[in-house]
């Protein structure tokens, strides 16, 4: 069902009141051309590495209408971008990762939005997305106008930098689309140069099995051969090519569940390695930290302090 201008706008305005610092809305359908297959193109050089998981659902991640049973026929991808940026984080993990579990918290403010298009526009189904579903998130952010992904390969906000989540709801409700984003980096190059494994170099545009943040969260097993080393300073994730992009010279301030805790401030390298299983659980148990199992975070913490001796 098409919803009016102002109910978009109430829409709009009620995504920045659950914390979002831009929210667009793009018309759901088939992935451009041009985009779904450097998309195939991409798994099929093997640039997601570990992440095999990219390779499932692929006909529901080039068309969002199938995130619903029966596919709709049509809908509307509202793309927000929320932020997670605090100071005093611990360098030894990504910072989006310090506080509480984004998954949850943006699950948790998108659900009375959610709730309120469907009960104002004929019970249209919406699917509420926080990293969740098999969407091309970055791609429709774009769509939206929400921002434009940057030569790291993150999505940028004009005004708010890229230490964002992006969340999308994808509701049967049809919204007037908003123009996309036409920005891009110019002749920047920051993050391709301060990367150190090289992984912004690789044919295919990123090469996880060269980016630190895959391989210290995603890469089960041995640390493989011929990865890059932990130069530091993270453990889990890596965020050099945010710091180094100039649209983070002053981000965008994070929702307060994202501030890390005391106990994740206070964790050191030797602490980490020789963590034990209950001291993961209390550690980690509502973060998203839980995505690298404590095996994982040991041999990464055993990782840099090689490097560093
Ligand atoms: S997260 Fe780190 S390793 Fe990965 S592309 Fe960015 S700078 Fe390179
Ligand atoms: S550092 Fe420069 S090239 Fe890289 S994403 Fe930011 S603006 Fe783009």
């Amino acid at each position: 069902m098409a919803v009016t201008a102002d109910f978009r706008e109430q829409v709009r305005r009620m995504a920045i009141e659950a914390g979002a610092v831009a929210a667009g809305f793009a018309r759901a359908g088939a992935v451009a051309e041009a985009d779904a297959s450097r998309f195939n193109a991409y798994l099929s050089a093997g640039g997601h590495f570990s992440m095999r998981y990219m390779e499932n659902y692929r006909e529901i991640r080039l068309n969002p209408l199938r995130l619903f049973t029966p596919a709709a026929e049509a809908a509307t991808v509202i793309s927000m971008a929320f932020p997670y940026y605090h100071p005093g984080a611990n360098p030894l993990f990504a910072r989006y990762a310090q506080g509480e579990d984004y998954h949850k918290v943006l699950r948790r403010r998108l659900r009375p939005l959610a709730r309120y298009i469907s009960e104002n526009s004929g019970g249209a189904r919406c699917r509420i997305c926080t990293d969740t579903a098999p969407i091309l998130e970055r791609y429709w952010a774009v769509a939206a106008g929400v921002g434009f992904i940057g030569r790291n390969h993150c999505l940028i906000v004009p005004g708010a930098g890229s230490f964002c989540f992006l969340a999308e709801i994808v509701t049967e409700a049809q919204f007037e689309p908003d123009a996309p984003s036409l920005l891009g980096c110019g002749d920047c190059g920051a993050c391709k140069r301060g990367c150190p494994g090289g992984a912004l170099e690789a044919q295919c545009g990123f090469d996880s099995g060269k980016c630190l943040s895959c391989l210290t969260i995603e890469h089960r097993g041995a640390w493989p051969d011929d990865a890059p080393g932990l130069p530091g300073p993270a453990i889990y994730g890596c965020d050099l090519c945010q710091q180094r992009c100039p649209h983070n010279a002053a981000p965008a301030p994070g929702l307060p569940e994202f501030a890390p805790s005391a106990a994740m401030r206070s964790l050191t390298t030797d602490s980490l390695a020789a963590l034990d299983a209950s001291g993961y659980e209390s550690l980690f148990a509502s973060s998203a930290v839980t995505r690298c199992p404590a095996e994982q975070l040991r041999r990464n913490a055993e990782k840099l302090k090689n490097n560093n001796n």
